[in-house]
């Protein structure tokens, strides 16, 4: 066997979004070598795009605010699916990790009185998003990537892991390519992290970037974990519909928490008609009082545009699928007949510019067009909620490639607090346990050589599938078969034609070297969204009622014996299997915050 680039850390962090830079810094401040590879360049994570803001009960513009309330919003809008103890560390820490951003350098909006500002959002009962006008992620990544990079952490940019080793049951590393050259590399590490994001590419519409092709999910899969709640995929409410080739690009829930509305074609506010009974007593029920909000909380109701994504992003799918929707597919979101141009440009400096810039629409002037697009998946690996630890001794997970924190529908806010909560526990426990092995497990040449194979296997066929007609087939399948409404014989269809789609990534094929080659990429891309795909919908077959990110035309209800059950999917045989297993219990005195 050819010799192959070789690194050895206590702590690998696979990943360097939010999650990942600060379960890296963590680590390193535990003590432990750290290590960080990234599929694309430092900065360019997910994270970056995250505009909204950082949920985080710190009751600067609330004073009733605090953790159990932002607990309980978080249980309510997952439909209390979440794992109750990663919520309630979730709330609980928080505020936190917010003030010791800001220690670090970041620089938020501030209210009248100099604290950290913080804005509404959907689900959320107060003011609770501490934001930087609608770049928040860009401040969140400038300033754990300057206190990473000042630290002295090692930054692998643009390699990708493919490969997580294990030997005897638990971790032993990682393997992976650079994508310039092709060339492999393997990392010896007992402490593995997961921070790899989200799986959005297997949808035709989405606000992912290229990167998100659920690698972390299927690594973790393939290496033992389990996969939880991955039936709830979140459909944004409100991408860009046109044109064409910014289809699914996000426009912030913060033009709805700064006034914006929703009307249909003949001009009306439905979402007052798509008010469910769960959320009645807390939304305001006829135009006036929710404008009234705006203006005095304490006296009125939350306007129906801000109830959660999945509620928004199902009547506005069932407006357009009545008639009701704007010419390009979607509804109207209007700002500019609501607020001035100057709130609107000082609000939303980047919606202003995205609107001008890529539809030349003025949203200062005219509304906005929109509709529901694939935004951020709840399910991810099964983790121990106050470690991070996977079923898989040694490897964790972090960020959005976790599960269990948000349970059937994340809240808006919600992510890039959990990233910086978990990131940082994850991070420290990863280093913890590295610290007490007595003996440290080596990757062994025969994982090497296997990896390396599978890697070169697209070389080798001639005439075979592009990958790129697969992948384009696979996205139309879960757009079509699994995607915001579903029904049994959509996702039994998908089923099937995900198992020809496996069958047709054994012959794919890639021209060229292996010399910066996206098709080649692409080819080892497409098995983890396969993977990916296979689990969202058999999990989504399985579950027979709808509740949050997951809705069944054939059984619209929520079913309280759901409630009670989480579903896991594991590696079985070439496929995916199910297990039905209870939540976790939740203590009495949590409970009685739902009284
Ligand atoms: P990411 O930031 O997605 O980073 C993943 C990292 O993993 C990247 O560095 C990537 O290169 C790397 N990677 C992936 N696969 C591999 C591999 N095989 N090998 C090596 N590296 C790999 N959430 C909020 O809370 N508030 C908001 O306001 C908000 N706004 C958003 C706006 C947009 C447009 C989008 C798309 C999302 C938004 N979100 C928001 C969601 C939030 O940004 C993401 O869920 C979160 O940033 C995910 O962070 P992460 O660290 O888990 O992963």
């Amino acid at each position: 066997m050819a010799e192959i680039e070789r690194h050895s850390f206590d702590v690998l962090v696979v990943g360097a979004g939010g999650a990942g830079l600060r379960a890296a810094i963590a680590a390193h401040d535990a003590g432990a070598k750290v290590g960080i590879v990234c599929k694309s360049l430092l900065g360019k994570a997910h994270t970056v795009m995250a505009e909204g803001g950082i949920a985080a009960a710190m009751a600067n513009v609330w004073k009733e605010d605090n953790w159990q309330v932002h607990f309980r919003d978080t249980m309510r809008g997952g439909k209390m699916l979440n794992h109750w103890r990663m919520a309630q560390l979730h709330a609980q820490e928080a505020p936190d990790r917010v003030r010791e951003l800001e220690e670090w350098g970041a620089l938020f909006d501030r209210t009248p009185d100099g604290l950290i500002s913080q804005r509404d959002f959907g689900g959320h009962r107060y003011a609770r998003l501490a934001h930087v006008g609608d770049r928040t992620g860009l401040e969140l990544i400038r300033t754990l990537q300057q206190r990473a990079v000042a630290l002295g952490i090692e930054v692998f940019m643009e390699c990708t892991i493919t490969k997580l080793v294990t030997t005897g049951g638990r971790i032993a590393g990682a393997f992976g390519y650079w994508r310039e050259s092709g060339r492999f590399v393997a990392f010896d590490a007992p402490s593995v992290v997961l921070a790899t994001g989200g799986i959005g590419k297997s949808y035709k519409v989405t606000s992912n970037s290229w990167e998100y092709t659920g690698d972390g999910h299927a690594l973790a899969l393939e290496a033992g974990a389990s996969l939880v709640n991955m039936e709830f995929v979140q459909f944004h409410p409100t991408g860009m519909v046109w044109p064409p080739s910014v289809k699914g690009i996000l426009v912030t829930e913060s033009v709805r928490g700064d006034g914006g509305v929703l009307r249909n074609s003949e001009g009306r506010r439905f979402m007052f008609d798509y008010i469910p009974e769960f959320f009645k007593a807390e939304t305001a029920d006829s135009e006036e009082e929710a404008d009234r909000w705006y203006e005095d909380k304490t006296n009125n109701r939350r306007p129906p545009e801000l109830l959660p994504r999945d509620e928004v992003a199902r009547a506005i799918n069932s407006e357009v699928k009545a008639g009701r929707g704007s010419p390009h597919g979607g509804v109207f979101l209007d700002i500019a007949s609501r607020r001035t141009p100057e709130y609107i440009r000082r609000r939303l400096p980047s919606m202003y510019h995205q609107f001008k810039e890529l539809a030349d629409v003025d949203i200062t002037a005219e509304p906005m067009e929109v509709g529901p697009t694939c935004h951020y998946v709840m399910g991810g690996v099964a983790v121990d909620p106050d470690t991070g630890e996977s079923a898989v001794q040694g490897l964790y997970a972090a960020g959005e490639v976790a599960g269990g924190m948000h349970g059937a529908n994340r809240l808006g806010g919600n992510s890039l607090s959990d990233l910086l909560v978990f990131g940082r526990r994850t991070g420290l426990n990863a280093a913890y346990a590295a610290a007490r092995l007595k003996q440290r497990p080596e990757i062994s040449d025969d994982e090497i050589s296997a990896a390396s194979e599978h890697a070169l296997a697209p070389f080798g066929i001639e005439g075979g599938e592009n990958p790129y007609t697969v992948q384009h087939d696979l996205q139309e399948v879960m757009h079509n078969l699994v995607g915001i409404i579903r029904t049994a014989d959509e996702m039994e269809q998908a089923i099937t034609d995900l198992a020809s789609l496996r069958e047709r990534i054994t012959r794919l094929s890639v021209e060229g070297h292996r010399q910066y080659n996206p098709g080649w990429h692409l080819a080892l891309d497409l098995h983890n969204m396969l993977r990916v795909s296979e689990c969202i919908a058999r999990a989504a077959l399985e579950r027979t009622e709808s509740r949050g990110g997951h809705t069944r035309d054939d059984f619209p209800a929520t079913d309280d014996s759901w409630g009670k059950v989480n579903l896991h999917c594991r590696v079985d045989g070439d496929g995916v299997g199910i297990t039905r297993e209870p939540l976790p219990q939740m203590p009495d005195d949590l409970r009685e915050l739902f009284n």
